[in-house]
């Protein structure tokens, strides 16, 4: 199962049946492709059916058409979004998952293309809202990662994402940068050569321990 997508629909499912929804119409679109597309496998890889039989002509041929038009205009947006240049791989990936905090809808595009991400705005296609990078860039890496933080706290996993020791942005601990102001911390302590853990970057380029005797000496 593709629980990525079924996810995305359970967050929506009890507000559409208690009649109540702040879905925008590409958001919805979304759902029901999203939706179409789990129903579609799951009958033919575990059903062994063949879809279009089991759900007849013509419903088959409503799920096609909302699936295509939203899988068109996602597909622009992600090619859009791939033009810009990002600190890290990491980031474009956080940007193409992105929803817009106003409608809901993940169709985000920048207004231009083919600059540095950190310089670009970004428009909602649904309900044109303007975001800059900083409005999305800490929720967006927030939520890309949220797994592997939760996975950090009960696996004991390193964790991915800490604090910027330069700015209040989140810095991306395995690509070795900050995701809003770019900065490249020292992961090396400068005195004891030890490796500076995620939780302890805020005192780089010293490690925590050597940070503390230094400010003993003092
Ligand atoms: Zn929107
Ligand atoms: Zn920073
Ligand atoms: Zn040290």
């Amino acid at each position: 199962m593709d629980w990525k997508r079924l996810k995305n629909i359970q967050r929506h499912r009890n507000n559409i049946e208690h009649y109540y929804s702040n879905l925008s119409k590409q958001a919805a679109r979304r759902l029901i492709s999203d939706s179409f597309i789990i129903i579609r496998d799951f009958i033919s890889d575990h059903l062994n059916k063949d879809p279009m039989k089991l759900l007849g002509d013509e419903a088959w041929a409503v799920l096609i058409k909302i699936s295509e038009v939203y899988e068109k205009e996602k597909k622009e947006c992600l090619a859009a979004i791939k033009t810009l240049k990002y600190f890290s791989d990491a980031i474009l990936d956080a940007i193409e998952d992105y929803s817009c905090t106003k409608c809901g809808t993940d169709l985000i595009m920048p207004q231009k293309k083919n600059m540095d991400a950190i310089e670009a705005n970004f428009e909602c296609r649904e309900c044109g809202k303007v975001l800059l990078y900083e409005d999305i860039i800490k929720p967006a890496i927030s939520n890309y990662y949220s797994h592997a933080v939760y996975f950090s706290h009960t696996d004991g996993d390193d964790l991915p994402i800490t604090d910027c020791p330069k700015c209040d942005g989140i810095y991306l601990y395995n690509e070795g940068v900050c995701s809003s102001c770019g900065y490249e911390a020292e992961h090396r302590c400068q005195r004891c050569s030890s490796t500076i853990m995620p939780d302890e970057l805020s005192t780089e380029p010293f490690c925590e321990y050597c940070a503390y005797v230094m400010s003993k000496d003092d």
